[in-house]
């Protein structure tokens, strides 16, 4: 297995990494956190790059990239701006993917070139108040009337339903089957009369709304399904390696961001008339962060080599997610622990690292759901 990054790699890195320099200073990043709101001067940015098409195929407008162009893209992102690359990563990688894999010809025309634009975001709503690990047993009905399915039920914990210009629903379709095989993909313009979506107030990622969706007679018309009707789970569990592995890469750039923020704070400050990077116990938190860091980037670019060769790697991805999440959120903790007090100032990044990692132990499944995938894959 190669490791080394690709040239068109290195210069895409690059490149992203000089332009977010120059088009998203830290304080564009600081501003967005603690005004709560979406980045849309740097959305707008990113499609003129081009780079809301990196994972589409040609045909659609997009670039064609490969998982591990992504993985080099999300990582560099999330290092400078994790709640931005979260956000991308709901339309570029979640909607995008459902709709290249499972979308019809007309669906994809019509959708994945303006996705790539930047003129439509997505979001993906699958939660409900009484499903999140157990999300398959999700409640919210749709009802086929004529030619229009009509949807009743609560969505929950959806990311960036405000705003977005579709919504990906996971709705029941059948109830007299087992829980798996009776659920679908609607595509939902949020627009519908009977769609309520209200903000939840959150502890990170301030700049991507989290919201709760009512859904009250909504009238979907028949052909916006994205995929098989009932098939919308088994279209789900298809495409799920691939965004653990893209959050893993989230992840390790988020990560190596604390780190290097830690770093450079230990090499300025002094207590006891040296810098705190001389004391023992600093090197060590600091060897233990590079070390977790490291360890997880190599399990994410063997998961990002694996989906683009096509090879089962469910186990794979959901070890690179759950080490990649729990090495984040180390590392924000590691990353206080070493400012002191001035880690608790909203003034200085640690903080925003310590309020946002959070997620990554929940989304794309809990650390004890990975737990559980990764074991029975060990178990069979
Ligand atoms: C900021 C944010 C953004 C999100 N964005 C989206 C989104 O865009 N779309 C979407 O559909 N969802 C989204 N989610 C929801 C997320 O996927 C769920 O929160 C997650 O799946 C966990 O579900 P839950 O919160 O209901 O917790 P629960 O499933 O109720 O879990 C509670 C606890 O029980 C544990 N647990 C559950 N089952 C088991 C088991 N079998 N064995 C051992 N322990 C278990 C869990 O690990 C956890 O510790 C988001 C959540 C957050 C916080």
């Amino acid at each position: 297995m190669d490791f080394d990054l690709t040239e068109a790699q290195t210069a895409m890195r690059d490149g992203l990494r000089a332009f977010l320099r120059r088009e998203c200073p830290i304080d564009y990043v600081r501003d967005c956190d603690e005004t709560e709101r979406f980045p849309t001067e740097l959305y707008a940015k990113l499609a003129a790059q081009g780079w809301l098409g990196l994972p589409i195929a040609e045909e659609y407008g997009g670039s064609g990239g490969s998982c591990a162009d992504l993985a080099v893209f999300l990582e560099e992102f999330a290092g400078h701006f994790e709640a931005a690359a979260n956000i991308y990563y709901t339309t570029v990688v979640i909607a995008a993917d459902a709709i290249s894999h499972f979308g019809t010809e007309a669906q994809k025309r019509d959708l994945l070139p303006r996705l790539a634009r930047g003129e439509i975001r997505f979001a993906f709503s699958l939660s409900e108040p009484n499903s999140g690990s157990d999300a398959a047993s999700l409640r919210t009905r749709a009802v086929l009337d004529g030619d229009h399915w009509v949807v009743n039920g609560q969505k929950m914990f959806c990311s960036c339903a405000q705003g977005a210009d579709y919504i990906l629903l996971m709705v029941r379709t059948d109830t007299a089957v087992p829980k798996h095989d009776g659920i679908t993909m609607l595509l939902l313009d949020p627009k519908t009369p009977g769609v309520e979506i209200r903000k939840l107030k959150k502890l990170g990622l301030k700049p991507m709304d989290l919201n709760e969706i009512f859904l009250t007679d909504v009238r979907v018309p028949a052909g916006d399904v994205i995929g098989a009707v009932h098939g919308g789970w088994h279209n789900v569990l298809k495409t799920l390696d691939y965004e653990r592995c893209c959050l893993s890469a989230v992840n390790v750039g988020a990560a190596q961001s604390c780190l290097d923020k830690a770093l450079a704070y230990t090499k300025e400050r002094e207590q006891f008339g040296q810098k705190i990077s001389q004391f023992q116990l600093t090197r060590a938190k600091l060897a233990d962060m590079e070390m977790e860091i490291d360890a997880s980037r190599l399990l994410l670019y063997r998961s990002a080599t694996l989906v683009d060769r096509g090879i089962p790697n469910n186990k794979q991805s959901a070890i690179a997610n759950l080490a990649s999440s729990e090495t984040y959120m180390r590392a924000a903790v590691n990353g206080m622990r070493l400012m002191g007090g001035w880690g608790y100032l909203m003034e200085f990044d640690m903080q925003r690292h310590y309020r946002d990692a959070k997620l990554a132990e929940i989304g794309g499944g809990t650390s004890e759901i990975l737990r559980i995938v990764i074991s029975r894959e060990m178990l069979r």
